[in-house]
């Protein structure tokens, strides 16, 4: 019930951090992943160099920010392997500051990163799944978009409107067998967390009753299980995986 032996993940921001780690799950459990990047190529290429044979790869340079790239990265996925099974909306930045201060160019690429994307990969890759009548999109929220955090109005905007995304979006393609949740980390432990510092991490630490940060292959393992037929009766859904952040 595990066993993804023969279907086509695209992970947007496979890279590095979460994506990365979600891409080597979805191959170890035997999909051929579609690994998008925006800038990084050698990092994507040794995303792809870390996943084994018999799955196969192909590393996609896409901004998914922009409607026509998404679009774009789905068709090379079909030209390679023919189908998408499943879509996993990783890619995210932050620009954080107060609102007060922050410029309107921060707001918009924020939004567009982290939630037009969403919107962007899950529109086109839907002919695909429908067709098939099987499909999961798993998109990547945060506790941000669930509790708000003071210097990311953007951001926790941006997450929490994957939440509603998700929603609308399961609602609408239950019928057609394919699921749709969100899954929201608390703070892990990758790139984007180490440009906060040590001082703001310590404080970070002491507010999470696990009382550390998570690992990548945690949110990858979780990930994993909602692309497989054992999750198959859960939609909609908002997960968060925080080590006890949010509650
Ligand atoms: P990360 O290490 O900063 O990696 C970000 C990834 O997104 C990279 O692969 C990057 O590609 C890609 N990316 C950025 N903008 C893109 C665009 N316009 N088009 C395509 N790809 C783009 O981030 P992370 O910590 O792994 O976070 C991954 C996701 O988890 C994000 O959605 C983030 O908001 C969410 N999240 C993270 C945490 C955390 O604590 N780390 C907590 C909650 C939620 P390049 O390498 O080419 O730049």
């Amino acid at each position: 019930m595990n066993d993804l032996t023969g279907k086509v993940a695209l992970v947007t921001g496979a890279s590095r951090g979460i994506g990365r780690a979600i891409a080597l799950e979805l191959g170890q459990r035997g999909c051929d992943v579609v690994i998008n990047y925006h800038s990084n190529i050698a990092s994507a290429q040794e995303t792809a160099a870390q996943i084994a044979a018999p799955s196969r790869t192909l590393v996609h340079q896409a901004d998914v920010s922009i409607a026509q790239e998404a679009s774009g990265l789905v068709e090379a996925a079909l030209a390679a392997f023919g189908r998408v099974d499943i879509l996993v909306n990783n890619a995210g930045i932050t620009l954080d500051g107060l609102s007060m201060r922050m410029p309107e160019e921060d707001w918009d690429q924020v939004l567009a990163t982290n939630l037009k994307s969403a919107f962007n990969c899950a529109k086109a890759v839907q002919r695909s799944m429908l067709r098939q009548r099987w499909g999961r999109i798993i998109s990547i929220g945060s506790v941000a978009g669930l509790m708000g955090n003071a210097g990311q109005a953007n951001y926790s905007a941006a997450k929490a409107g994957l939440v509603g995304l998700t929603k609308a979006l399961a609602r609408e393609l239950a019928p057609r067998g394919i699921t749709v949740n969100l899954v929201a980390p608390g703070f892990i432990a990758t790139d984007m967390t180490a440009s906060l510092g040590e001082e703001i991490l310590a404080k970070v630490q002491a507010l999470i009753p696990l009382q550390r940060l998570g690992k990548p292959d945690e949110v990858a393992r979780l990930v994993g299980y909602l692309a497989s037929d054992a999750a198959a009766y859960i939609t909609g859904q908002v997960i968060a995986l925080d080590g006890g952040m949010s509650m």
